[in-house]
């Protein structure tokens, strides 16, 4: 019989990608959002893709009645827990919203997975974890440094909750998966990032000015001390990033996991704000209009992933270059654009 997987947080943007390739995995799998900062007509993009269209529930997980009824409906064999606001300035700006969605959802999440006799929790998890690292590239073992912004702080908290239940329990299981710069869309173009308002994150922001809705792109800082001056991130594609999802539930079920694992996923290349335009332009055949400007407050200057533990112990490697992830959120965009 298929195995269950219920994705919180799944009709959004690496949580619907995921869904495809569980999906694609032979999963039965079930959704559930609040619609926040996704829409739901990301169901029938994946649809459209993998021919099913997966159970969904629009529910505030927040809300732990309303979230039984997932469990007490469907037998979930594993979680990959998603849904949670990430955008940094906003959590400065109203931090117990944060803590109280971020950190309520994961502990209805984990009451319900105990009570529900489900002992198997995928987290997704971020670099925002390691500030500025002393070490590049990073490994899980870098110590982790006081979060910048109450967003971080809810990932390493909640990475914290789930390592005590973890200690209080002999059932669960969980590995914490710490995304790098995730970007990117499906290669049919048929699902992708959908940012609500004005973007915060670089690429977001360039497909809008690419695509003639927003002016200029700042590129924040040139004066880093890296190659051209310009900040320095690993980014991965998003498919890349879902696939490491399947293998994830796939180990937990299987039980080939320790109780408690950590993975970074990146593909372990550091690359500049501005060798990202070079390359989309080359990708595309389009032209970026930017400017560099100062800084962008709490920033770090570069980081990129040390792979070696996801590709050894995890089974798991970055497969996709920057040409292809940037084709690709050019593709997304396209869609975008022929639809409004
Ligand atoms: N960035 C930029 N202009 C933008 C948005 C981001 O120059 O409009 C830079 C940012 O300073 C960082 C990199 O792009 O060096 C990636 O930023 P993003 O917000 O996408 O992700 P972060 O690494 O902050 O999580």
């Amino acid at each position: 019989m298929k195995k269950t997987v219920l994705v919180t947080g799944g009709t959004g943007y690496i949580g619907s990608h995921t869904v495809v390739e569980l999906q694609a995995a032979g999963y039965e799998v079930v959704v559930v959002d609040d619609l926040s900062n996704s829409k739901e007509n990301s169901l029938a993009g994946i649809q459209e893709i993998t021919s099913t269209k997966p159970r969904f529930y629009k529910i505030d997980l927040k809300n732990k009645e309303l979230s039984s009824e997932i469990f007490s409906t469907h037998k979930i064999d594993a979680v990959i827990h998603f849904a949670a606001f990430k955008a940094v300035g906003e959590s400065v700006a109203n931090p117990l919203h944060y803590y109280q969605n971020n950190l309520g959802t994961l502990l209805n999440i984990l009451e319900l997975m105990k009570q529900y006799d489900c002992e198997n929790l995928v987290f997704s998890s971020s670099c925002t974890v390691y500030g500025q690292p002393e070490k590049l590239p990073v490994t899980e073992d870098t110590p982790i440094q006081p979060a910048a912004s109450p967003y971080g702080n809810t990932k390493q908290i909640g990475e914290e909750i789930i390592r005590d239940t973890i200690n209080s329990s002999d059932k669960l299981s969980s590995i914490s998966l710490r995304y790098f710069n995730p970007i990117g869309a499906h290669d049919s173009g048929l699902i992708g990032e959908l940012p609500q308002g004005v973007p915060n994150n670089l690429v977001p922001y360039l497909l809008k000015v690419v695509g003639g809705e927003l002016e200029q792109l700042s590129v924040f800082g040139g004066d880093y001390n890296t190659k051209d001056g310009t900040c320095v991130r690993d980014y991965i594609h998003v498919v890349d990033l879902a696939k490491a999802h399947v293998i994830a539930v796939d180990k937990l079920l299987d039980k080939k996991s320790k109780r408690y694992e950590v993975f970074n996923l990146g593909t372990g290349e550091g690359y500049s704000v501005l060798d990202l335009i070079k390359t989309f332009q080359e990708a595309t055949g389009e032209t970026i209009n930017y400017k560099i400007v100062d800084r962008r407050p709490g920033d770090v200057e570069q980081i990129f992933a040390d792979t070696r533990n996801a590709n050894d112990n995890l089974g798991w490697k970055a497969e996709r270059d920057l040409k292809n992830m940037l084709s690709t959120a050019w593709k997304w965009q396209q869609h975008l654009m022929r639809k409004s």
